[in-house]
């Protein structure tokens, strides 16, 4: 799963920026294509010992659209993104080009005060 490696340098990045001090809030804004469960765990798992065990995550997400010439205009799923900047149409599976954009991105870290 992509998912755990990509929460792993989340965490990192966030670890780097608390600079040993607690963190209150981490604040990540993810796909609709990157299930916030798995986000969830793989936060709770990442950061437990660290000095985010007692953050609380505030998860923000952000829909992944396709527009297909077969007529379909929507929100991907996680299942319909097959890699970077590929999606399967779902209503008539072509395989087609998305826009390249990160799934994951940190948008602040809070410190405990
Ligand atoms: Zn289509």
């Amino acid at each position: 799963m992509h998912e755990v490696g990509m929460v792993a340098e989340l965490v990192d990045v966030a670890v780097a920026r608390a600079a040993g001090r607690p963190v209150a809030v981490v604040r990540v804004r993810h796909a609709t294509t990157f299930p916030e469960d798995v986000l969830r765990q793989a936060f709770d798992m990442l950061a437990a010992g660290g000095p985010l065990a007692a953050a609380q995550l505030l998860a923000e997400p952000f829909e992944v659209r396709l527009t297909c010439p077969c007529g379909f205009d929507g929100a991907l799923a996680h299942d319909d993104v097959v890699g970077p900047g590929t999606a399967v149409c779902p209503s008539c599976s072509a395989l087609r080009t998305i826009a390249r954009q990160a799934e994951l991105e940190l948008l602040e870290v809070r410190l405990a005060s």
